[in-house]
């Protein structure tokens, strides 16, 4: 389990084929009984609320030590100590980790891998019967599906139990959906004011489905360029989830945030230099941080910084911090080319065991050429006959599958744990993310509760 930081849109390929087992479990997701009962809104949590209502108090009763008397800020970043920090986080990480939402979270997360798994063994028995993936018209139309299975039985049953499977637990995502409202919601209600009392732009909070990166698994990640902070509902099985972890998880990747506030307040410094503040400007900015980092920035955040920064100059102490995120972000640029491959690699792992290692084929001969640091050798001979057949299934029925199969696993096996240890180790030991280790570090160690 890992902290991370880094930012993943924009450079990641479309690995196609598209997957239709996933397009059916959004199909198969969309059904819905009846109408449910709305929830009404939410009255507002009592402990989250006083903890906002401190912190204005705070922030107007009392002076800034910020800010020298002529009103020009002294330094950017208004630092929390951890205990402070702590004690900002406590309210959102109960929230998060209340034993309620946990058990709604996990209780869905063993109906959603159960669902995927009968979904995927669906497609597998239809493929096997029909010889031909099902496509987009059949899983949107479920009528006509139907009409398609009409002379095969066991697939007919099949499919009836598949759509009973996720018509019984519709109750289960809908107490997801509310779940991850209601948590979403306070964990921007929170972060906006822990970013403002910091004098930091907003961060973007959000949960996503996947736990998992080139980097390995993930316990919460920090989009660069962007503000955005994820968490991970596969986050909810990890025997290491507690509100401590979530405390840590957000103060380690607010000391992010403050990294790239802080390189970007750098990037305006140099940009704008008497300039106007306008579109050219900005994708000035877009560009330079592109070309250095490989980051995507977005008019948002850039916006942000330049608001918090409100003209000040970055002092000599600033700029050594600055130059020390700059290198870790000009590292990571060169760790791209690696994430990509892992991504393909993760990719044809899946195609090899959920379709088949011909499938798994055709992408690694679309995407060849960007597997920059992977030795195809061991499997060139594969990738050979699926080449030479030009989509000739005749020849596919003579190759060794299984033998294919077990080839491909062994090769992107290795090859994804020789990647990962590598990003892994370049990533840890980056001086931004020890910093962020620590900070976060530092937070869960503060005791809340004598
Ligand atoms: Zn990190």
């Amino acid at each position: 389990m890992v902290f991370c930081e880094g930012s993943d849109s924009g450079r990641r390929r479309n690995l196609a084929p598209a997957d239709e087992t996933a397009a059916l479990i959004n199909s198969l997701n969309a059904l819905d009984v009846t109408a449910k009962p709305k929830k009404s809104a939410k009255s507002g949590d009592p402990e989250g609320d006083l903890f906002i209502t401190l912190l204005e108090q705070q922030r107007d009763g009392q002076p800034r030590g910020d800010r020298a008397e002529t009103g020009r800020r002294t330094r950017l970043i208004d630092h929390l100590t951890p205990q402070d920090m702590a004690g900002a986080l406590l309210p959102l990480s109960e929230i998060l980790a209340s034993p309620a939402n946990a058990a709604t979270m996990k209780e869905h997360n063993k109906v959603d891998s159960e669902g995927r798994e009968l979904a995927k063994a669906f497609t597998s028995k239809f493929r096997k019967q029909f010889h031909r993936d099902m496509n987009a018209e059949e899983i949107r139309d479920r009528e006509r599906l139907r009409e398609l299975l009409h002379d095969h039985p066991d697939l007919q049953k099949e499919w009836d139990q598949l759509q009973k499977y996720f018509l019984d637990h519709v109750p289960q995502r809908d107490a997801r959906k509310r779940a991850l409202a209601d948590m979403s919601s306070e964990a921007q209600k929170t972060l906006n004011a822990v970013c403002q009392t910091m004098n930091l732009p907003p961060i973007n909070f959000e949960f996503v489905k996947q736990g998992v990166d080139a980097y390995g698994p993930l316990g919460g990640a920090y989009v660069s360029g962007q503000a955005i902070l994820r968490v991970p509902e596969t986050l909810y099985d990890d025997k290491i989830f507690s509100a401590k972890y979530i405390r840590t998880m957000l103060a380690h990747e607010l000391e992010h945030h403050k990294q790239g506030t802080l390189v970007m307040a750098k990037t305006i410094e140099d940009k704008a230099n008497g300039n106007a503040f306008d579109d050219k400007l900005i994708k000035d900015i877009q560009d330079d941080w592109k070309a250095r980092f490989g980051v995507d920035a977005t008019e948002e955040f850039i916006r942000g910084v330049a608001k918090c920064r409100d003209g000040h100059k970055l002092t000599p102490e600033e700029l050594k911090q600055v130059k020390i995120y700059e290198r870790a972000f000009e590292d990571r640029k060169e760790a791209n080319g690696k994430v990509d491959d892992v991504a393909i690699l993760l990719k044809m792992r899946e195609l090899t065991n959920d379709r088949s290692p011909w499938d798994s084929l055709r992408l690694m001969s679309q995407l060849e050429d960007n597997l920059d640091n992977v030795d195809i050798g061991p499997v060139a001979d594969l990738l050979k006959t699926f080449r030479e057949s030009k989509g000739d299934e005749a020849k596919r029925k003579n190759w060794d599958e299984e033998n294919a199969r077990d080839r491909l696993n062994v090769w992107t096996e290795v090859w994804i744990r020789f990647l990962q240890i590598q990003l892994r180790q370049a990533h840890d030991s980056s001086p931004a993310e020890q910093e962020a280790e620590k900070a976060g570090e530092a937070v869960g160690a503060v005791q809340l509760k004598p």
